[in-house]
């Protein structure tokens, strides 16, 4: 058995030592040079194993765990600003009934503000045409004065002019 024929079995040897002849293993064990690239083999299959498996850090989640939770600790405390980082950060799943109440609140404060205002403008529209109504009577009222004081003044002249009355011409 030559070193070549060895060197392509080397890793069946290491995978699964059954499956080659005693012969080969016997050749690896006696063959320096044969001995020394099942080495390097063995070696190199180390690290593969190492590489394809890395361990994971035994501190990942409670480091995870602490950032998460130093996160809530800073998230703001203002109402809106945890609606605008909610916005920002959250998700829109669990956002969407959240601004359809809001917007819900919304309407209802605006269009409660609405009829009330309207009210208020019927309201007012009432008074003022009750206003308006005692306006034009004292209106008239003083048009009847007036009236009053014209006849006055008139018959004061009737009765100044006396014979020269346009009523002689
Ligand atoms: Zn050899």
């Amino acid at each position: 058995m030559n070193c070549r024929k060895v060197n392509s079995k080397l890793a069946d040897l290491l995978l699964d030592p059954q499956s080659v002849s005693a012969e080969l293993r016997r050749h690896v064990e006696e063959c320096v040079e044969c001995g020394r690239e099942l080495a390097e083999l063995r070696a190199t299959m180390g690290l593969l194993d190492d590489w394809a498996a890395p361990e994971p850090n035994p501190f990942f989640d409670a480091k995870l765990l602490s950032r998460l939770r130093s996160e809530e600790q800073a998230r703001p405390v203002g109402l809106w600003e945890r609606w605008k980082a909610r916005l920002i950060y959250g998700s829109s799943l669990r956002m969407q009934p959240l601004m359809a109440g809001a917007l819900g609140i919304v309407v209802l404060i605006g269009g409660g503000t609405y009829a009330d205002l309207s009210w208020q403008s019927h309201h007012s529209a009432d008074e003022s045409a009750a206003v308006r109504d005692l306006q034009s009577l004292d209106g008239n009222a003083q048009v009847f004065q007036q009236l009053d004081s014209v006849d006055q003044s008139a018959s004061q002249d009737d009765q100044d002019s006396g014979p020269a009355s346009p009523s002689s011409n």
